[in-house]
Formats: C-alpha cells, sequence, structure tokens
C-alpha cells in the first residue's frame, strides 16, 4: 500500500513535468477510486518491503571460513533431495492384510526403517539443508526474472541434502492403519504425535512420527543440521492439515461444521508456528491431491485458489510445489512450458518437485523456475532399487522384512 501510495506520487510528478513541458494541456483527470495520495506532505521515504517469495535468507548460511572450529567450503555439486510419506507407527496395523495394505507397502517406510535410514544418511555424511535455500530468484541480464542455484556453504566434507515429506495431512485413512493422528504440541512444549495404538489407547510421543522423530534426531545429533534445516512438508488440504479438519466442505455445510472447522484452525495455527521456529517449511500439493497432467485447466485453477485460501492462509506463502502422483503439469514440465505450468508459476510456485530414479534438477530458461526430482525411500525402492539408493542407505539393513507383506524382494 505505501509502495502504491509512492508510485501514484512519482507519477503525479511525471505528469506534472509532461504538463510542464506543454506537452498536454488538459490537467490530469481526477481518479475517484484513486487512494488518498497525501498531496502537500512531504513524500515519506520508506524501505523496501520485503519480497513475498523471497526464500533466501542469508543468515542461514555462512559464507566460508571458520566458525566455532567448522571450516565451511563451497559446494556447487548435486543437491540430493529424498521424500517420505508420513511413517507407519504399528506395522501390524498397516500390513493387516486389509485392501490398503500393499499400498502401505509400496509408499511408506515404518518407523523402525526410517530410524535406521537417518542414521545412515547422517554417517554418509550427508547434511540437512532447506531447500529453499538451495535456488533463489534473481534478475538475468534480459532484465526477466530467472532462478539460479546457490553456492551452499557446508561444514567440509559433508554432501547436502533436502528432505520432503508428503501428505503429512494424516488422512482418515491413515487413522485406522496404524499412523499418528495428527501433530500437537507436548508438555515439554516439542512438537509430538497424538494417536491411539492398536488397543486403542491414546499415545503422546516422540518416537512414532517422523517429524518429531527428526527433531529428536537433530537434537541429538546438531551437526546433521548446521543451518537449522529440518524438511519441507507437501500439503494438500482436502482433509485438512496436519491432523486438523480445518477444510471446508462443499456439500454438506452446517454452522456446527464451520464451528469445529474454526476450533481446528485455532488448535492448528500454534503448531505450524513452532514447526516454522524449528526449521520446516510449507509446500504445496494442492488442494484435491489432483492430476495436474490430466485436468482441465479451471478445475486446477479452482484448486490453488482454494490451497491459497484454505491452506496456504495458515501456513503462509510458498514457492514450492510438489507434484500430486509425480505428475507433470501439461504431461511434461521440461521441454515444455504448457499453459498450466505458466498458470502455476504465476501464482507465485518457484520450485516444482516431481518423483524419479535420477538427482534432477533443471533451471528453465524461459520462465522463472526450476523443476526437480525426489527419490523415494520406501516399499518399492527397499525391494527393487537397491542399488540407486547404496549411496544413502544399504535397503538390506534397512528393510524390516518380518514386519512386511511377503512379497518379491529382488536382493534377498
Ligand atoms: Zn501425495
Amino acid at each position: 500500500m505505501r509502495r502504491l501510495t509512492a508510485f501514484l506520487l512519482t507519477l503525479l510528478m511525471l505528469l506534472s513535468l509532461a504538463a510542464c513541458g506543454g506537452q498536454t494541456s488538459d490537467p490530469p483527470a481526477e481518479d475517484p477510486d484513486a487512494p488518498d495520495t497525501g498531496a502537500g506532505e512531504p513524500v515519506e521515504v520508506l524501505p523496501p518491503e520485503p519480497e513475498p517469495y523471497d526464500i533466501l535468507d542469508p543468515t542461514v548460511m555462512p559464507e566460508g571460513g571458520v566458525r566455532d572450529g567448522v571450516t565451511y567450503v563451497a559446494y556447487d555439486g548435486i543437491v540430493e533431495h529424498l521424500f517420505f510419506h508420513p511413517v507407519i507407527a504399528y506395522p501390524e496395523l498397516a500390513f493387516d492384510g486389509d485392501a490398503q495394505a500393499n499400498g502401505l507397502d509400496d509408499y511408506m517406510v515404518t518407523v523402525d526403517e526410517y530410524n535406521k535410514i537417518l542414521q545412515s544418511v547422517y554417517d554418509k555424511g550427508y547434511v540437512l539443508v532447506d531447500i529453499g535455500d538451495v535456488w533463489s530468484e534473481t534478475t538475468g541480464e534480459d532484465g526477466q526474472p530467472k532462478m539460479v542455484k546457490n553456492t551452499l556453504y557446508l561444514p567440509e566434507g559433508k554432501k547436502p541434502l533436502i528432505l520432503s515429506y508428503d501428505d503429512t495431512n494424516y488422512y482418515d485413512y491413515m487413522l485406522q492403519n496404524g499412523f499418528a493422528y495428527k501433530l500437537i504440541i507436548g508438555e515439554d512444549g516439542k512438537i509430538a504425535s497424538w494417536g491411539k495404538d492398536p488397543q486403542g489407547n491414546e499415545v503422546v510421543s516422540r518416537d512414532l512420527d517422523a517429524i518429531p522423530i527428526l527433531d529428536k534426531f537433530v537434537e541429538e545429533h546438531p551437526d546433521f543440521s548446521p543451518f537449522g534445516a529440518k524438511g519441507c512438508l507437501s500439503l494438500t488440504g482436502y482433509q485438512g492439515i496436519l491432523g486438523y479438519r480445518t477444510q471446508t466442505d462443499t456439500k454438506s455445510w452446517s454452522e456446527a461444521q464451520e464451528a469445529n472447522r474454526q476450533k481446528e484452525i485455532e488448535a492448528v495455527k500454534p503448531i505450524v508456528a513452532e514447526l516454522k521456529r524449528t526449521g520446516w517449511t510449507f509446500g504445496s500439493h494442492t488442494w484435491g491431491h489432483i492430476r495436474l497432467g490430466s485436468k482441465s485447466m479451471e478445475s486446477i485453477q479452482a484448486d490453488t485458489a482454494r490451497w491459497f485460501d484454505e491452506v496456504g492462509s495458515l501456513v503462509g506463502p510458498t514457492t514450492i510445489l510438489f507434484y500430486p502422483h509425480g505428475e507433470r503439469p501439461d504431461g511434461n514440465d521440461w521441454q515444455n512450458t504448457g499453459p498450466v505450468f505458466q498458470y502455476l508459476q504465476s501464482q507465485g510456485f518457484r520450485v516444482f518437485a516431481s518423483v524419479g530414479i535420477e538427482s534432477f534438477s533443471y533451471i528453465k530458461k524461459d520462465i522463472c523456475a526450476v523443476i526437480c526430482d525426489r527419490l523415494h525411500p520406501d516399499g518399492t525402492t527397499l525391494r527393487h532399487s537397491r542399488d540407486r539408493y547404496l549411496q544413502f542407505y544399504d535397503a538390506k539393513d534397512i528393510m524390516d522384512v518380518t514386519v512386511r507383506p511377503q512379497r518379491e524382494i529382488d536382493w534377498a
């Protein structure tokens, strides 16, 4: 608003200069909708407002040299990116032979497997970096905005790792299948999970969900997160966020439902604040977990607006979009920049993350955006991609064969 006021003042000055030059005889018409410019008052010089999508915080990453006995050196190599879903706290509920068991086997890891994976990537010299620090937006030589990859300054000998967590909404189907029900703030003031064990007892814990488990791991191994980064939480909106049912329902809506929704919104706010304070960031996974390669433009626009309305309003602005199902907008976001990609970019997204088997990232030349793939530790890759993941861990040491369904394993 202030910036607009300054702009209008400048415009008025330019217009009056033009009038003085005799080019126009009519005074500029009065615009009844124009804001009060405070004409006649001294022009206030204001510092520039922060860019709403400025994701690079230069204070988090020292630029080389020695600090506290640690030598930081420039790193311009590959930045690995692994993603998880919520982790399975109670395998006996997840792998009980019901209709979801094989899907959970394909896409999830158990708490025990997750603990071993964190330990292994730590042992192999990875350190956590925030996805928002890896690339930043700048102005190219042609005056157009573009993304650039930042030089990272890492503790000597360390390798950067981004973590992201999809669908940390704690959907209804997860609650019956051995996952946490929601994130809460425990009595110690720290993020914990709340849920029920197989006997139906309420359980508050920091050992049964991926988010507090990582918090705890970093407390015990602070050098795993030299800049305070944790992971980026990829949220849909159709069943609320983080276990709180903050969504609207277009089919039926009553005052009681709305009152409950408002209660959930108030309840999740301190959780979001504490996550942010402790290094977690947020990205969009679309409101409805929609397929960006095949949905109509109209429905994608409506979905995006709804995400900002119901999720962005709670977690704040983000530049990160995680494709549901890994499905690329317009069918191809790499060689082409189609209308859906252009639309999503126009909504502020700059980092577009899919799923793949390569450590792939690509800065687009024709639009200010970067696309990147993520590797996926889960049952599928534990069973079938042991070699590909050896740089992070050995599936033989990780996979809990005894609790998972008896299905094919390549390395067994
Ligand atoms: Zn998903």
